[in-house]
């Protein structure tokens, strides 16, 4: 996820680049760039700083005066946020320039191809390989040569190409990622999404799947992955440019939720690679996981209850005993931990202070430290041995949702792909366990198919006293992330309880009336889990239960969220999601400043 734009047309292009590069700089700010044709050369300016330097180093604009060009604001996820690995990238001979969004998954090969045929890289990007190719196919007609480069591309990109031989043309082309072409008198403009058009223009088309199209100052011609003319009718844009940035949500919350099915394909299809699980560049192999003897999982807040589905997930498939710890208990304990002892820590942000300090004295002590964090390039994942990336693209609010459902898919697949290595799991059985990590994504884009559900329950929900979620095994891992969600949004006091804990004191909190939620997904203990809701019933609670569907026997409680059913060991992923939709609905009807909760802040780099 990041931002591209692009100007062709009669004004000097670097004033809509800048403009709308500031408009979309909240899909991503590693790094921002430009590319503008100034008398037949491409000329481009580049910033790891925020958009107001690339203002600055062209003089208000005024050093790049040409009518025709592209801008990128990156969100990394191939090499770290550096200059070299900012865009645009060119090719070797400066001819084109190419914005990218998106993720390549075939650029290993495609990058030794071309290094074969001599071409020297100069950035760690999966996008440079685009301008190379693009090179490679040109001879004369640079629509031909974007779209046999597009051919040859696995993954998905959103493209904006500019090309020295073309005074006044963009060539854009887009594969599962967002790109919008608006038209204006005398400019047509390229943008990722509709908020750095709207001061110009509510001309818009959009371009398909797989489709090309030429950019001119008169207009925009589309073109069908056979090359075929496509004609579509511009549509009138009718939203206001707030609204345009949450994508048309309320919340910033409520469109992270929805996307969590997106993000989680992303993950997870990532490290898939001829039906097996590949982690490329990790340095825990086969002989260092087999000396492992213990593995310490250390996090803070939503990362911690991750953590702690990863602790049942890799206790079941590893049965290598799974320790699970508060990163700032854990960095002030003398930790017990040396080279025989697999340290994961979590973090969306890889800049967590507290996460980072445990890092340190874990790796101080031998341990060998695997990190997983969405951040390209942050001090968590630079200061680890190994990292995962959860490539659920920039998460504005507050309260994470899709950060933490990626940490899940991830943890599953470093639990399947680690259980292989060590021999615990069978072709068979690691087989069966992929295929259902991958069809989680439909799997949880029904589970959110329960809003209006949660909007109901959430409107009935009380507006005092303490929400109690009950759970026993992953339910409770669950029930944890549900309070806090609403705890952290709503302000209402939650707190979750392992069922069997209950009577060990928190039974007492139960009254005429209080609300218990109860997760009830892990089949093997619902029986244990149905006594308990029986207790807290017996002294007055409302339950609501949520169940799997197709789950035969009646529930004892008053109301029934039903999820779908998924393999045991993943029903964190879809469980969780009606409750963060409760969450979001209880706090939206108590006026709560949602995507910026009090007294909080994203990304906690203080102790
Ligand atoms: N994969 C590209 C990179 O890491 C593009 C990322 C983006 O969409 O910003 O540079």
């Amino acid at each position: 996820m990041c931002g591209i734009v692009g100007y062709t047309g009669n004004e000097p292009a670097i004033d809509f680049l800048l403009d709308g590069l500031a408009r979309l700089e909240y899909r991503g700010y590693d790094s921002a760039g430009v590319a503008v044709l100034n008398g037949g050369n491409i000329a481009v300016e580049k910033t790891v700083e925020r958009i107001g330097s690339l203002k600055r180093q062209t003089r208000n604009g005024r050093s790049l005066p040409g009518r025709a060009g592209i801008g990128h604001t990156r969100w990394a996820t191939h090499g770290a946020p550096s200059l070299a690995n900012a865009h645009p990238h060119l090719s070797a001979d400066g001819r084109f320039a190419v914005v990218h969004n998106g993720i390549l998954e075939n650029d290993a090969a495609l990058r030794r191809e071309l290094a074969a045929e001599g071409v020297a890289f100069r950035s760690e990007t999966d996008t440079e390989i685009i301008p190379h190719l693009i090179r490679r196919y040109y001879e004369g007609d640079p629509v031909a040569a974007v779209a046999k480069a597009v051919e040859r591309l696995a993954g998905s990109y959103a493209l904006g190409v500019l090309c020295a031989d073309c005074p006044d043309r963009l060539i854009a082309a887009r594969r599962f990622s967002p790109l919008l072409i608006g038209l204006a008198d005398g400019a047509t403009y390229l943008a990722s999404d509709v908020t750095a058009l709207l001061p110009r223009t509510r001309r818009v088309l959009e371009l398909a799947d797989g489709e090309i199209a030429l950019l001119t100052p008169q207009g925009a011609r589309l073109f069908d992955r056979e090359g075929r003319p496509v004609e579509r009718e511009a549509s009138r844009v009718t939203f206001d440019v707030g609204a345009a940035e949450k994508g048309g949500w309320a919340h910033f919350m409520q469109k992270e939720i929805m996307e969590q099915p997106q993000a989680v394909a992303q993950t997870v299809e990532r490290r898939i690679s001829g039906g097996e699980i590949v982690f490329s560049g990790l340095r825990l192999d086969a002989a260092l996981l087999s000396r492992i003897r213990r593995i310490a999982i250390v996090a803070c807040g939503s990362a911690y209850h991750a953590g702690a589905v990863g602790k049942y997930v890799f206790e079941e498939l590893l049965r290598i005993p799974t320790e699970l710890d508060l990163a700032s208990e854990f960095r002030y304990r003398n930790p017990l931990v040396g080279a025989d002892v697999l340290t994961v820590v979590i973090s969306q942000s890889g800049e967590t202070a507290d996460t980072l300090a445990a890092l340190r004295e874990a790796k101080a002590r031998g341990s060998h430290v695997l990190s997983i964090v969405n951040v390209v390039g942050s001090s968590i994942a630079r200061a680890s041995d190994d990292v995962l990336y959860t490539f659920a693209g920039p998460e504005i609010a507050v309260a994470t949702t899709k950060g933490y459902s990626t940490q899940l898919a991830l943890l599953y697949l470093f639990a399947v792909w680690a259980a292989r290595l060590l021999g615990r799991l069978s072709a068979d059985e690691a087989g069966r366990l992929l295929d259902a990590i991958r069809a989680l994504p439909q799997a949880m884009e029904r589970a959110l198919r329960l809003a209006p559900q949660m909007e109901d329950l959430a409107s009935r929900s009380p507006t005092d006293g303490s929400i109690f979620f009950i759970g026993r095994n992953l339910d409770y891992a669950v029930a944890q992330e549900a309070a806090l969600k609403l705890k952290e949004i709503s302000y209402l006091p939650a707190q979750a309880c392992a069922g069997g804990e209950l009577k060990h004191g928190s039974i007492s909190l139960i009254e005429e009336g209080r609300t218990v939620i109860a997760l009830d997904c892990c089949d093997r203990l619902s029986d244990k889990l149905a006594g308990n809701i029986r207790e807290v019933q017996a002294r007055g609670a409302r339950v609501i239960a949520c169940v799997p569907e197709g789950r035969a026997e009646p529930s004892a409680a008053d109301e029934t969220v039903r999820v779908p059913a998924v393999h045991p060991l993943l029903t964190a992923s879809v469980e969780v999601i009606p409750f963060q939709l409760y969450a979001y609905f209880v706090a939206r009807d108590r006026g709560c400043d949602v995507d910026k909760p009090r007294n909080l802040a994203k990304s906690v780099t203080v102790e």
